[in-house]
């Protein structure tokens, strides 16, 4: 029997993960994200939680594939990081550095392209090769598939598609700088914003009134469009356009056979699915057409399942 090591590493907590070669998850637990002196002691923790498992099931290390690691951040095909937003790391060879700590393989991916390799192994995506993923969180992350490989790009940042300008006349600013981003419109902060946008413009009777305009979420607004509320389908229906166009803009260079959506706004479920298919379906090209939508069913798991599946191929 073989295994592997699937790894998903956040700014507050390590997910790991160790999978039998068919995928079949044997145990999974955490460790603390040590952000502190640069982030130096990550990835000690992260060899030191791998070799303790190793040694608690007696497994020589012939019998360990890999171990496959995902990262908040850009990360080049070589396994390099050059900077990260939460983890402490400037430049790391993450890859080089893993390997020596353990003598095992290691490979390294975004952590959203990594969640959407999840995806399509054993959740929303199964069966397929081509896929697009979404994550409406706080903010929107992405990962694009293709035949079955995670879409890398030159610099590591391939996939993100939250930042496609969707608005060219937008004002306000996104957090990554730029205007008119996908995230100012469909990220559980983005949905927010345009309910009290459009609470602001007129008077309409909607249950969203009887709360306090800053308590407003994206799932208060789906609670409401699941009430009938007029004013909240409105609001859904002009988030479903904007992620449903800039879906079918994606389309057209991925020719997904399905596009998977997770992250925390998808809780709100099948509904939220029906107003991103309709504006997509309008403006998709005719060819892709045949595309699928599906929720992701993994959750917080999906991290270190596309980890796991890195190194499985
Ligand atoms: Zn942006």
């Amino acid at each position: 029997m073989r295994y592997c090591f699937g790894v998903d590493i956040g700014g507050t907590t390590v997910k790991l993960g160790l999978f039998k070669f068919d995928g079949e998850v044997l145990e999974k637990w955490e460790i603390k994200t040590r952000t502190e002196n640069e982030g130096a002691n990550i990835l000690p923790d992260v060899a030191a939680a791998i070799k303790e498992r190793m040694a608690q099931h007696e497994l020589p290390k012939e019998d360990v594939l890999g171990v496959g690691v995902g990262i908040p951040a850009p990360v080049m095909e070589t396994g390099i990081v050059k900077a990260t937003a939460n983890l402490g790391w400037g430049y790391k060879e993450v890859k080089h550095e893993l390997e020596e700590l353990l003598e095992i393989e290691v490979k390294v991916g975004n952590d959203a392209n990594v969640a959407a390799l999840g995806e399509m192994w054993k959740g929303g995506g199964l069966g397929h090769r081509n896929m697009i993923m979404v994550t409406l969180g706080t903010g929107v992350g992405g990962g694009v598939i293709t035949n079955g490989h995670i879409m890398v790009g030159g610099h590591g940042a391939g996939g993100e598609i939250g930042h496609i300008c969707v608005n060219y006349d937008e004002t306000e600013k996104c957090g990554c700088g730029s205007r008119g981003c996908l995230e100012q419109y469909a990220s559980a902060t983005g949905i927010a914003r345009l309910a009290r946008k459009r609470l602001a413009k007129n008077e309409d009777a909607t249950v969203l009134r009887e709360k306090n305009i800053n308590a407003i979420s994206a799932k208060t607004v789906f609670d409401a469009v699941k009430e009938g509320d007029k004013v909240a389908c409105e609001i859904a229906e002009e988030f479903g356009q904007y992620l449903g166009y800039a879906l079918a803009n994606l389309a057209v260079i991925v020719d997904p056979e399905i596009i998977v959506i997770g992250g925390g706004v998808s809780r709100a479920g099948e509904i939220l699915l029906d107003y991103v298919t309709k504006p997509f379906m309008e403006r998709v090209f005719f060819a892709n057409k045949e595309c699928g939508f599906a929720l992701a069913t993994l959750g917080n798991d999906a991290g270190i399942f596309g980890a796991a599946k890195l190194v499985l191929k």
